[in-house]
């Protein structure tokens, strides 16, 4: 698999480099909100340590980052009443991903109310 990039836009936001608009931080994961929401309410979440994607990662570091991504879903459905939320996750360019550092989305859904492009 390709090597990790230290300059994807996900590692310039965990060094502080670019900003995001931060809704959750430990020592080991952190959570932002999608600057290209598909519905009201998308978040990331990521582990703060190096790893491409599911395929790479140490299953510690996951289990880590999977606890928060529900914790961060019941958040999301709660703060922003939805009615469900999506958790998505993509593992390489054929598969959809477009940033090299590990992240599930959480998108909340609404009855009747189709996903924004
Ligand atoms: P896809 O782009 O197909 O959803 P990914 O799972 O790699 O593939 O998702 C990358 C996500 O990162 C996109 O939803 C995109 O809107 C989001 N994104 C890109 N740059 C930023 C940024 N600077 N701050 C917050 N979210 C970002």
């Amino acid at each position: 698999m390709t090597a990790y990039d230290v300059d994807n836009i996900f590692a310039k936001i965990l060094r502080g480099d670019i900003p995001a608009y931060k809704v959750y931080e430990d020592d080991d994961v952190l959570a932002f909100m999608d600057v290209m929401p598909q519905s009201d309410g998308h978040t990331l979440i990521l582990p703060k340590t190096p790893a491409r994607n599911i395929l790479d990662v140490e299953p510690d570091v996951l289990a880590k980052v999977i606890k928060v991504t529900q914790k961060i879903a019941k958040a999301a459905v709660k703060a922003f009443e939805a009615d469900g939320a999506v958790i998505m996750q993509y593992n390489e360019a054929p598969a959809g991903q477009t940033v090299f550092h590990l992240h599930f989305h959480v998108v909340p859904r609404y009855l009747g109310v189709p996903l924004r492009p």
